[in-house]
C-alpha cells in the first residue's frame, strides 16, 4: 500500500488513505479507529491518541 501523509490525506498513524477512515478535526487529519485504538493499547500515554479517544466519544 502507498504510503500517504496525514497533510496529504492519510491516516495520522499508519500514513495510508483509504475509505473507511475518520476526520478528526482537533487535528484536521485523517485516521483510522483501528489505529487510534491500536496507538492506545500500545502507548497508553500516547497525547495524540488520548485526545483523538475523547474527541469520537469511543
Ligand atoms: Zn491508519
Amino acid at each position: 500500500m502507498n504510503k500517504v501523509s496525514p497533510n496529504q490525506g492519510g491516516c495520522w498513524f499508519c500514513s495510508t488513505k483509504t475509505d473507511d477512515m475518520v476526520f478528526d478535526t482537533e487535528f484536521d487529519t485523517y485516521l483510522h479507529e483501528n489505529c487510534r485504538r491500536k496507538e492506545l493499547e500500545n502507548d497508553p500515554d500516547n497525547i495524540e491518541a488520548q485526545i483523538m479517544s475523547y474527541l469520537l466519544k469511543d
